[in-house]
């Protein structure tokens, strides 16, 4: 049976656009039959908040959200929790190291920073470059015993695929990307890197996140094919932003689930609020979790960022009556990717 999942990071509290996949990747799910499950991505240790781990998983419940597998409730993967799986990680490093796909990286930020040639975005892409003043260092260093960083080395090849959502796409990963970080030289496993591993081990058929992580699909495909698989499905919807055109970060204290909850916002709002964002209803209404379900339908998913402007939050809070007429879909936003 397909299998479908929604990963949270409790880097915070969820918020409304982290609400807003979660409820497409759910629906997804339960649409076609599918088990459902939950995975949450804490890696990042000094950013995780504790109490969020689960807590999270508590929001997503209160909204009416259900999964087969999960850090609660167990399943044929366990555990559902990153930094329980490490181990899993350094087995798919040796795979790949096996392969002679890796190399050991010496260079620090600043260096890294010094030789980038060929910027794209705001991170420098690690490319002939960098390798060419890696291997200028990396004997010296390794004779002074010093920890490198481990990485993807990529090819030179075109990555195509249909995103189910933001249709065609075709990537050269190695001039765009850059050699992927798997393992930083602190021991912490880079995302891009646990999330293919645990995608391929959870045999996950379809992913659906954030059009922010659009970007990282050429890697993880690069990555879960080197390990011996077959990429799953991949789903970006397209972010939320903020009145202020930026897009929901939980670092911005934007409204989250659990302020909401606590506030006595009803589910079914918000609900309404997200279905209504998602081109499920031509008019802000509250809406039950399973009318959501029933209208669930990918195709109506407007294809660029929606804007909630203040009159949305006004009727969260209940200060107002709903937003009227259509959301804001904002065509010339610039999603970066992470
Ligand atoms: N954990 C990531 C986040 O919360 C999502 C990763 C993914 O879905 O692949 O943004």
């Amino acid at each position: 049976m397909p299998r479908g999942r929604y990963a949270p990071s409790p880097s915070g509290w969820q918020h409304l656009g982290n609400a807003r996949t979660a409820l497409v990747a759910w629906a997804r799910a339960r649409q076609d039959g599918s088990s459902f499950l939950l995975r949450v991505e804490d890696l990042d240790g000094p950013r995780t908040v504790e109490e969020a781990v689960l807590g999270n998983l508590e929001e997503l419940r209160w909204l009416g959200l259900d999964w087969d597998e999960g850090p609660d409730v167990g399943g044929r993967f366990a555990p559902y929790r990153q930094s329980l799986r490490l181990d899993r990680y350094g087995e798919a490093l040796a795979n790949l190291e096996a392969q002679g796909g890796t190399f050991a990286c010496y260079l620090s930020r600043k260096e890294l920073r010094d030789v980038a040639s060929a910027p794209h975005g705001a991170t420098p892409v690690y490319g002939p470059n960098e390798r060419a003043e890696n291997a200028r260092v990396a004997g010296q260093r390794e004779r002074e015993g010093r920890v490198p960083a481990v990485r993807l080395a990529l090819r030179d090849e075109v990555v195509a695929w249909r995103d189910g959502i933001a249709g065609e796409q075709r990537v050269e990963v190695a001039r765009v990307m850059g050699d992927p970080v798997l393992r930083r030289a602190d021991g912490v496993w880079a995302y891009q890197f646990a999330v293919s591993v645990d995608d391929l081990a959870m045999e996950v058929a379809e992913v659906v996140r954030g059009g922010d992580l659009l970007a990282s699909t050429a890697v993880q495909m690069v990555l879960i094919e080197r390990l011996g698989g077959t990429p799953p499905r991949y789903l970006h919807v397209p972010v939320l932003l903020g009145p202020d055109g930026e897009r929901l970060a939980k670092r911005r204290g934007d409204e989250t689930l659990r302020a909401m909850r606590l506030a006595g916002v009803p589910a079914e709002r918000v609900i309404g609020l997200l279905a209504w964002t998602l081109g499920l209803q031509a008019e802000a209404a509250e809406m039950a979790i399973g009318a959501f379900l029933d209208r669930f339908d990918v195709q109506r998913i407007p294809r660029h960022p929606v804007r909630l402007d203040v009159d949305a939050y006004a009727w969260l809070q209940g200060t107002a009556g709903p937003p009227e007429g259509a959301p804001h879909v904002v065509v010339d936003s610039v999603e970066r990717a992470r």
